[in-house]
């Protein structure tokens, strides 16, 4: 499920492969996918813009068009974004298919359609309008932010940092990382949590995040490359704790499977 460092990976595949390339011609493979916009509108407005830069934002992808506005893209469970060199390759559950002048293509995949393709006019006005928080990554926010959206809380801590209205990027697998990595029950409650406690979550979001976009870049799949010591490659029934090889366990929260370690991550007495 693509989350943070995987869109930050799909971002600079984009930035490699397909700046300063115009479009040539847009084909809407499955309308379903569109928000607020037909596909007769959005192939119409595309051709013949040129893609001058993007931009991520927690699980979105922007890219900036010039007059039409700005491309959005988010992934959705399983969606993810293809450059091909040759226009005969298409990949199976190409939703949205981008022809360039000069005969490559970008294909937006998105085999169970929980993703969205939409046009903004502007960036921070799609941020905006989306209640998105700050990016997880972006200097903006800072320990300062993070304690402000903690603030005597109730709520445990596993819901909050899945919360994109809080800070945008991180899902279920990554809130997973980042309490094992803080060695933090998810039940925790946000205002159960002391200075210490706070800042030590805070350092663990920004290096999973950081860490992961460093193992996957040009990999097919990211999971395979993480460190020894991350939970993710565990993360299943009957998996084992890749600190203490202690069992890892199950929770619902809102509708989410939290995996984690009952050994390493105590629920609070
Ligand atoms: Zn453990």
């Amino acid at each position: 499920m693509p989350e943070l460092p995987d869109v930050e990976l799909y971002k600079r595949h984009l930035d490699a492969t397909c700046l300063g390339l115009t479009i040539r011609h847009v084909v809407v493979g499955d309308a379903r996918i569109l928000a607020d916009v037909s596909a007769t509108e959005l192939a119409h407005r595309l051709e013949g813009a040129r893609i001058n830069a993007s931009r991520r934002h927690g699980k979105h992808l922007l890219v900036d068009l010039g007059a039409p506005g700005w491309l959005t893209l988010h992934f959705g469970m399983n969606g993810s974004l293809e450059h091909f060199t040759d226009g005969e390759d298409d990949p199976p559950y190409d939703r949205v298919r981008f022809d360039f002048a000069d005969g490559h293509h970008l294909a937006y995949v998105n085999p169970r359609l929980l993703g969205r393709v939409g046009l903004a006019p502007d960036a921070d006005a799609f941020v905006a309008a989306e209640g998105l928080g700050p990016d997880a990554l972006d200097l903006r926010f800072d320990l300062a932010t993070f304690e402000r959206s903690l603030g005597g809380r109730r709520r445990d801590v596993k819901s909050l940092l899945m919360d994109q209205k809080v800070v945008a990027g991180i899902g279920n697998i990554y809130s997973d990382e980042i309490l094992f990595q803080a060695r933090l029950n998810p039940r925790t409650r946000c205002d159960r949590l002391d200075a210490g406690m706070r800042q030590c979550l805070f350092s663990r979001i920004k290096e999973v995040l950081e860490t992961a976009i460093a193992s996957g870049a040009g990999a097919e799949r990211l999971v395979d490359r993480l460190p020894g010591l991350f939970l993710i490659p565990h993360r299943e029934k009957g998996g084992r704790c890749p600190r203490c090889d202690g069992e890892i366990t199950s929770a619902k929260f809102s509708g989410r499977t939290a995996y984690y370690c009952p050994r390493c991550q105590p629920e609070a007495s």
